[in-house]
């Protein structure tokens, strides 16, 4: 057995840890946390110190931590058969009833789901897809991918590129020629503030036409986005935005790419974000939500008429060269079926929906006046308080003075774990569905007092 005092050293001295400052976390200047048990929505750090996870892990957990049946289905499984391939047609019992299960779910026109383990690599998927249909379409020019600033879907090459956020392109020699971006769907940050929240969809609708129109429809392959703008700012979209966005790539054939791993499996009080916001995507990206994160596992659901393109293009081209050693992985899947399984039987879509509300409710009327904020904005179980300087005329803090990050800080010297998202002062919630109404009162609670603490 291990002693505080050892891991804490072999720590800093052994693990590359991601999205982390390596010399700060090298030098022991950056803070360090051993996370050892779960239970519900709260997590245990290894001096035994507990608190409200108020962002479910990375939004992930979103069941909650301790669910035995989960845990159970996973050794169950990696008993029975912890791995066979899923290459050339074969599969497993778990693969394929989740499968089965995720199809149900999924809006009526899509007609398969490729599984794989991350975010990341579902997008990565569904470029090589887009870009198989438009080769076997012959249409090779058109193959550019629109995603917009502030969108998150993942930090691999092309979906780092596709993420709009500057942190994960310095230095990276990103985002590559093939990604062009358009504007944030982010009204608190619209240009001018005088703008309607019409007029900024309009805006919005113009700015794409405008970028359509100067890289040429037939170089474009298609638009990706998420529901509701997540690691850029937990930020739902302005009225009317889908409806306006989908005419727009209808008219020039450029296919929609849904990325649901934030908001698949009922984070927004809906089964998927598509339906939420009636999206009819060709690709939906799954990830986080569907094994709530007790195993590693993504997926693309297809649209039936990409479907029919891709298997045309297997008649003419022989067998589709992708896939990964852990596609489809049994013990992922055995999991995501207990998890599938369990969401629906404990109600956990509307709970989300419910409690969801109940937490923006309880955060705009804890928050909502206090000078420094700027908005408090949600939808499900997302939340978000923008910190400003000053309201009106809005002005932002200097990102140099991590006023968000301080916030964060002292929320988790009262107990309750938020995220400094990356860009801006905004303080994000994202809890697991299982949360509480007592425990979303105590996050607002905690949010106010730690505003106060920081900024008076
Ligand atoms: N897409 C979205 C919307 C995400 O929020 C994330 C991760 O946060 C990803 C993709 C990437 O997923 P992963 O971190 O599993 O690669």
């Amino acid at each position: 057995m291990l002693t505080n005092d050892q891991l804490a050293k072999w720590d800093r001295e052994h693990f590359f840890h991601p999205s982390t400052h390596l010399g700060q976390f090298a030098r022991g200047e950056a803070p360090q946390r051993i996370i050892t048990g779960g239970e519900g929505a709260t997590i245990v750090d290894r001096d035994g110190t507990r608190l409200l996870d108020g962002f479910a892990g990375l939004y992930c957990v979103n069941v909650g931590y301790g669910r035995a049946e989960i845990a159970d289905a996973i050794a169950e499984q990696a008993r029975e058969l912890a791995y066979y391939h899923a290459y050339a047609g074969h599969g497993t019992e778990a693969a394929i009833t989740l499968a089965r299960m995720v199809m149900e779910r999924a809006p009526d026109h899509m007609a398969r789901v490729y599984f794989g383990l991350s975010g990341s690599d579902a997008n990565e998927t569904n470029i090589k897809l887009v870009w198989y249909y438009n080769n076997i379409l012959g249409r090779p020019e058109k193959k550019k991918i629109i995603s917009r600033w502030r969108g998150y879907h993942g930090s691999g090459l092309m979906t780092g590129s596709m993420t709009g956020l500057d942190l994960f392109h310095r230095k990276f020699d990103l985002p590559l020629a093939q990604v062009i971006h358009t504007e944030a769907p982010y009204f608190y940050r619209r240009p001018d503030t005088a703008m309607s929240e019409a007029a900024f969809t309009a805006h919005l609708v113009a700015e794409l036409e405008a970028l359509i129109a100067r890289e040429g429809a037939d170089t474009i392959a298609a638009f990706i986005g998420e529901p509701v703008l997540g690691t850029g700012g937990l930020v739902p979209p302005p009225a009317g935005y889908w409806e306006a966005v989908q005419e727009v790539l209808a008219r020039h054939d450029i296919l929609l790419i849904a990325d649901e791993v934030v908001t698949g499996f009922g984070r927004l009080g809906s089964m998927f974000g598509s339906q939420h916001y009636g999206l009819k995507p060709d690709l939906i990206t799954i990830a986080k939500g569907l094994t709530s994160a007790y195993a590693p596992l993504s997926g693309s659901i297809v649209s039936q008429r990409m479907w029919d393109v891709l298997a045309r293009g297997t008649d003419e081209n022989g067998v589709m060269g992708h896939g990964w050693t852990y596609s489809a992985h049994p013990i992922g899947a055995a999991a995501g079926v207990a998890n599938l399984a369990l969401i629906d039987r404990l109600g956990l879509v509307e709970a989300a929906g419910r409690v969801g509300a109940h937490l923006n409710t309880c955060m705009a009327e804890a928050v909502g006046d206090h000078p420094n904020v700027g908005e408090v904005r949600g939808e499900g179980m997302l939340c978000a308080v923008e910190l400003v300087a000053e309201r009106d005329p809005r002005r932002f803090f200097d990102a140099s003075e991590g006023v968000g990050a301080k916030v964060v800080g002292a929320m988790l010297r009262h107990g309750v774990i938020a995220r400094a998202m990356p860009q801006g002062d905004i303080i994000g919630l994202a809890p697991p569905f299982c949360l509480t109404v007592e425990e979303a009162e105590r996050i607002a609670g905690v949010t106010a007092r730690a505003i106060t603490e920081v900024l008076g």
